[in-house]
């Protein structure tokens, strides 16, 4: 298969109804997408995945879903109003803004040069951008104003007065959540260090750089988890979850060569260690999720300005303490595009037709079985195993156009299992069900049908 593209990529998920630009009709919004039909089934079935795998089969874990919107004391606490923000520059040509660490990121993977890009000042940076002739990437030129901070922070206000008192933000990170909950979790719960939280939910940042796709959106969902610790435990389970949450990516069908663990060059002042887990996209290797070791800085911040003691208690030694928090962070529609770049397959078959195949792990599949009858005067019998499957699975019926062209169909979407109807289920009720990978078929009893899908589909539990 010849190299994925961006562009092909965004023309399938379009096209197929999995991803649609937002506010399309009047020509778009950057940084905004809207997933369609297919798009917010597989989405659902990526965050079900992670919130299983992390939240409901560890004994020492809870979940939250926490407000959006909260008191701005929060992000004063946690240092986003301060110093939330990437350096950025104009283009003194053509007025486009640009993020001027990600040019120099550019050019040095154009041109094989290997530095930490992220210890660099604005002045370093942007002496680097004269002296190598970056140029802007909209019109060719290198003419940029100085570099400035530019805070990502969506900003809005409640109430009806236009006084800045009123400034409350959209979260740009869910995490905030989880630590102002902690001990309402802890108390609730009765639970015991270590134990952790894991919160699903829509977080929002003023990015600037262009996204490519659904990598990197301006309102975007977030999957977090959040691990409290006593300080001395925290590197061991640092450790074990950095191969934990390696290893969740492996269960999805990640392969291995594509995803490698990359320490951070530089640390945030109250960090102890912090790790990307990066994945090779069609655009080059970059991150997809982030594990930091944030020490006890959260909690104390929190202690300090909201007043209100963070403090846990041993239940046995009935020491007290502020626990230290290790993390990890994933972006569900980074890994919703992650997962799709590397299903995407097109196969050249023996008669030299090219397959486009959906090659996803079964039970993140949007669709689990289309149903189609051989010919339609066969659809009543269709439809009837059609209902009997649709109380189990997501189906699809589909009885338009020839067989040969249904199975392409279903096979580009990633629908794993194919289940046709013929003359012979009229007569000894089986069907043949065909699977996407090897296109191999089975004949199988009606009345087995739904153990035979079960275990084909969530088999790899
Ligand atoms: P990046 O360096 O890519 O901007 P980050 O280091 O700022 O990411 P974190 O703040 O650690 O990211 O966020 C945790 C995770 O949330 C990231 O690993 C990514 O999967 C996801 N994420 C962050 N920003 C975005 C965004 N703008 N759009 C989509 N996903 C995002």
């Amino acid at each position: 298969m010849e190299e994925l593209t961006m562009q092909k990529l965004v023309a399938y998920c379009k096209n197929r109804g999995f991803v649609f630009p937002g506010s399309e009709i009047y020509g778009g919004l950057a940084n905004t997408w809207d997933y369609g039909p297919l798009g917010v089934e597989l989405k659902n079935n990526i965050k079900r995945a992670w919130w299983d795998y992390f939240v409901t089969k560890d004994e020492n874990s809870y979940g939250v879903d926490c407000a959006i919107l909260m008191n701005p004391r929060v992000w004063e606490a946690s240092g986003h109003v301060a110093s939330f923000s990437d350096p950025k520059m104009d283009c003194k040509n053509c007025k486009t803004r640009h993020r001027a660490d990600t040019l120099i990121e550019d050019y040095n993977t154009k041109h094989g040069i290997e530095m930490a890009v992220d210890l660099m000042s604005k002045d370093e940076m942007s002496n680097y951008i004269k002296e190598h002739n970056i140029k802007c990437p909209n019109c060719g030129k290198c003419d940029f104003t100085e570099i400035k901070n530019f805070n990502l922070m969506f900003q809005t206000k409640r109430g009806v007065t236009e006084d800045n008192s009123d400034v409350i933000y959209l979260r740009p990170e869910t995490c905030q959540g989880e630590y102002v909950n902690f001990l309402n979790v802890q108390r609730t719960m009765r639970a015991k260090i270590p134990f952790g939280i894991g919160q699903i939910g829509k977080s929002f940042r003023n990015e600037i750089t262009p996204g490519n796709f659904i990598f990197r959106t301006i309102e975007f969902e977030q999957m977090e988890y959040q691990l409290f610790c006593k300080e001395g435990q925290d590197e061991k389970i640092f450790d074990e979850y950095k191969h934990k949450v390696m290893k969740f990516y492996h269960t999805l069908g990640l392969p291995e060569e594509k995803l490698r663990f990359k320490d951070h060059d530089k640390l945030a002042f109250y960090a102890k260690a912090a790790t990307d887990i990066v994945f090779h996209y069609p655009f080059g290797w970059e991150e997809l999720n982030g594990i930091h070791n944030r020490t006890n800085y959260d909690l104390t911040q929190h202690q300090k300005y909201s007043g209100k003691n963070m403090l846990y208690t041993d239940p046995v030694t009935g020491e007290k303490f502020i626990p230290y928090i290790v993390e990890f962070s994933v972006g569900a529609d980074r890994l919703f595009l992650t997962l799709i770049a590397n299903a995407y397959t097109e196969e050249t078959l023996d008669d030299g037709e090219t397959r486009v195949v959906l090659k996803i792990l079964p039970r993140l599949a949007p669709i689990k079985v289309a149903v189609l009858p051989l010919q339609k005067n066969l659809s009543e019998k269709a439809h009837e195993v059609f209902k009997g499957l649709q109380k189990d699975f997501v189906c699809d019926y589909d009885e338009s156009g020839s067989i040969g062209k249904r199975y392409r169909r279903h096979d580009e979407i990633g629908t794993p299992l194919c289940v046709t109807i013929d003359f012979d289920t009229l007569e000894d009720n089986t069907v043949t069900v065909r699977d996407r990978d090897t296109m191999k078929q089975d004949r199988i009893k009606i009345e087995n049908l739904k153990s035979y899908i079960t275990s084909k589909i969530f088999g790899d539990n």
